[in-house]
């Protein structure tokens, strides 16, 4: 039997990682850089080496969702950690060599899992011999390449082998963008006319009001109905989207009694298949409105 013996680790339990809350949440949130070794971002899971490694380029495979199991992950994350296991082995077969890997999660205490709410995977390349690359004399860690340099040579061998593509989701690089358009109404307060988060787009209610004059449009419900939706295209359009892309709308209404003529000018926007919907009467509406419209639209990846 083999046995990797590591004593530095005894140091990862007594001088835990400087970092408040979870370090799997934390990392991903941080630019990537030796400080949060993060080395490859996927879309629901990333890479990032250990920096209490038993080997060299000792890589973990970390879901961006906090769970402590993989029975809570879904097929499309458990599909990625794998696609991501694959491609560490390859970029650390080109870099370092090795002769095998030990793949796997520590799930729960008694397995010996050192931060045991957030799962992940470890990636250890392994050589014959290697129990040799460190010397416990004086108590120094030695490994034979400072961490430093293998996350600059894994990080690029990992981007020029398997170059990201599409819009990221989880950690930093799901940001919010606000969303705006000349030819809707401006935001008059502390809110965006959307909000863009990856392929989402949370569109703010809009009124049945010219964005030229500021003032509702005149002719009732359906002029305002069909002005609140003509804003809402306009809005979409910024964020690169049409109203074919929208899968919820929320219709408030002064008088429920509208309904009827509100629904004929909506039809008159959307195709099949229609968005869910809900509509509602409200007790009033900014600047004495008829109607306010909000959206949300999915526009894919990419
Ligand atoms: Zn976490």
């Amino acid at each position: 039997m083999d046995i990797l013996w590591a004593p530095w680790r005894m140091a990862y339990f007594e001088d835990p990682f400087p970092v408040e809350g979870c370090l799997f949440c934390w990392a991903p949130r941080q630019e990537d850089s030796p400080t949060n070794l993060v080395v490859y971002r996927g879309q629901r899971a990333y890479a990032m080496l250990n920096r209490y490694p038993y080997t060299s380029a000792h890589l973990m495979i970390v879901p961006y969702a906090h769970v402590d199991t993989p029975l809570h992950l879904d097929d499309a994350t458990l599909l990625e950690i794998m696609r991501l296991t694959q491609q560490a082995m390859q970029v650390l077969e080109e870099l370092y060599h090795p002769q095998g890997f030990n793949v796997g999660f520590n799930i729960g205490k008694a397995a010996g899992a050192g931060i045991r709410e957030h799962i992940h995977l470890h990636v250890v390349p392994r050589w014959l011999g290697d129990t040799n690359f460190m010397t416990t004399l004086a108590q120094a860690r030695v490994l034979p390449e400072a961490l430093e340099v293998t996350f600059e040579k894994v990080r690029r061998a990992w981007h020029r082998r398997f170059p990201p593509a599409g819009p990221k989701a989880g950690g930093a690089d799901m940001t919010k963008q606000a969303v705006v358009s000349e030819q809707a109404p401006r935001a008059i307060g502390p809110y965006s006319q959307a909000v863009k988060v990856g392929p989402w787009v949370f569109c703010s209610g809009q009124l049945g009001m010219d964005p030229e004059t500021g003032q509702l449009v005149e002719g009732g419900i359906e002029a305002e109905t069909r002005q609140a939706l003509t804003n809402l295209k306009h809005v979409l359009a910024a964020a690169g989207a049409g109203l074919e892309h929208v899968v919820k709308v929320t219709v408030y209404l002064r008088d429920i009694r509208d309904f009827a003529a509100m629904n004929t000018v909506y039809a008159e926007f959307f195709q099949e298949p229609y968005p869910a919907r809900a509509a509602v009467q409200v007790a009033a509406l900014p600047k004495g409105a008829a109607v306010e419209i909000e959206a949300v639209a999915y526009v894919g990846e990419g």
